[in-house]
């Protein structure tokens, strides 16, 4: 598996170091791995780990984790990000009724959908109605009211007593035989009128599909669409097709054209590869999953959850989380120390507001970080790019400048300004402001009654 691969090379990259080409190139191939056996299409594959060792080689080196693991904390971000990152609600029209029309091939699980969504959105308060446009496969219209009567929501269909040979109840000419294609485009417009006149807000289209991927199908489903102008096009989706999610997601895209997909199957053993293949190459967001025949086993998507199923490393994922959360609130500990002992180095300085940056307002530090305020002061006329620039003044330094900031003299002064591309007086400024930060933590430290501070540290 590719959770015990990754922990052979998780292991062996164990221990502090920066993230040397051999490391990245290295895991990139292991995460490689993972992405095909999760069936994530080749071209998809590629691009997506050029892009992972374009940034991993540009990665800062993190105390915390190991070269390996910020590799794969990068394709996680990266992986969530492309799952999530244009994740939207259903669009509702401005008019009720809005038209939510089901496309995909036939066991995708369309009418088991029908039913999840129609239970999900009457919960929301909405007042849903199905039509029930799939008239080739038989049983299928029976299949949609069982669906309908378990989620409690009404199911507009051509009465299936006379569906054959007869007349409809609804008018609907149930002569025609398998070839015709007008009739599930009549049911569906009529669905849509009769939503109209009975006031539902919602209405859900079930359509019927194929084994593969063919013409007449796609001629039927894109006639429904001409047909109810639909707001939301579902393009529903078996996570355990794999490989062929590609190819049905493109030919649906070109056939029908779809506003948003839908993984079904998710509780079998599919890795999801096809979740991101899909979202690459449609560029159409997930927006639900369906996990199970019940009628509950249905969520909207949850980009976190689909990475670490595709990674198959939920356990690494949380590792490195923790590790990264302890890493900082050791950081925040080992500062604070320094601080009551008026001990801080301009490297602490330098790390605090690394962090302090990271972690967004300043605000959420003060409770780890006793004596915190005074870095607050200290932080608070800087803006980010004052930040860089303190940034690269103390990068600029030698380890012993920034473990004992009072040896910077004049001449090294002028050189640590050269080197970093600013004024001496920037310089002085940052050197002044690191002096008084330092006094007034340690001093509030004291007034703090933390032991062992002292006053006056100059
Ligand atoms: P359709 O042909 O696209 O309408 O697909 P159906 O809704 O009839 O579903 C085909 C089969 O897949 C049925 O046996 C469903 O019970 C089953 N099914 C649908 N969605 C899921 C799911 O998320 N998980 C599981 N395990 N089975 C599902
Ligand atoms: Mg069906």
């Amino acid at each position: 598996s590719l959770s015990g691969r990754l922990a052979g090379v998780l292991t062996d990259l164990r221990g502090k170091g920066k993230l040397s080409d051999a490391d990245i190139d290295r895991t990139c191939r292991e995460i490689r791995l993972a992405l095909l056996e999760a069936d994530v299409s080749l071209t998809v594959v590629r691009g997506f780990i050029a892009r992972i060792k374009e940034r991993a080689k540009g990665a800062e080196v993190s105390g915390a984790l190991n070269p390996a693991q910020q590799v794969v904390k990068i394709v996680n971000e990266e992986l969530v990000g492309i799952l999530g990152g244009e994740t939207r609600r259903i669009q509702f029209a401005k008019t009720p009724p809005t038209v939510i029309m089901l496309a995909g091939l036939q066991g995708a699980g369309k009418t088991t959908l029908a039913g999840k969504l129609a239970a999900w959105l009457k919960k929301q308060g909405h007042t849903p109605i199905l039509v029930a446009c799939d008239l080739q496969r038989p049983g299928a219209v029976s299949q949609l009211q069982i669906v309908g009567e378990r989620a409690g929501v009404p199911v507009f269909a051509p009465n299936p007593g006379t569906s054959i040979g007869g007349t409809g109840e609804l008018g609907v000419s149930g002569s025609a035989g398998a070839g015709s294609l007008t009739e599930p485009i009549e049911v569906a417009r009529s669905g849509v009128a009769e939503a109209r006149s009975k006031q539902h807000d919602v209405v859900i289209v079930d359509t019927a599909g194929r084994l593969g991927i063919d013409e007449e199908l796609m001629a039927q489903a894109k006639g429904i669409r001409d047909a109810v102008e639909p707001d939301e096009v579902l393009f529903v989706l078996d996570a355990m097709i794999g490989q062929d999610a590609v190819a049905t997601a493109e030919a649906f895209a070109q056939g029908v054209d779809f506003t948003g997909v839908v993984l079904t199957k998710l509780d079998g053993d599919a890795r999801g590869g096809a979740a991101l293949s899909v979202r690459e190459i449609t560029g159409r967001p997930i927006m639900f999953a369906s996990t199970g025949e019940k009628l509950e086993d249905f969520d909207v998507f949850h980009p976190d959850r689909m990475s670490s199923r595709i990674l198959g490393m939920g356990d690494v994922l949380s590792l490195i989380e923790q590790a990264e959360t302890h890493w900082d609130v050791q950081q925040a500990e080992a500062a604070a120390n320094k601080i009551t002992q008026g001990e801080l180095t301009l490297e602490d300085f330098l790390e605090q507001m690394l962090m302090i940056r990271k972690m967004g307002p300043i605000g959420n530090l003060l409770g780890m970080l006793p004596g915190a305020a005074g870095m607050k002061d200290a932080l608070s006329q800087v803006d980010d790019k004052q930040l860089d620039k303190v940034q690269a003044i103390i990068r600029g330094m030698t380890p012993a400048e920034r473990e004992n900031p009072k040896i910077i003299n004049g001449s090294r002064r002028a050189r640590i300004a050269n080197g970093s591309g600013v004024t001496v007086s920037d310089v002085n400024q940052l050197v002044d402001r690191f002096f008084d930060a330092r006094k007034m933590m340690s001093q509030m430290a004291g007034r703090m009654g933390m032991p062992g501070a002292r006053k006056n540290n100059r």
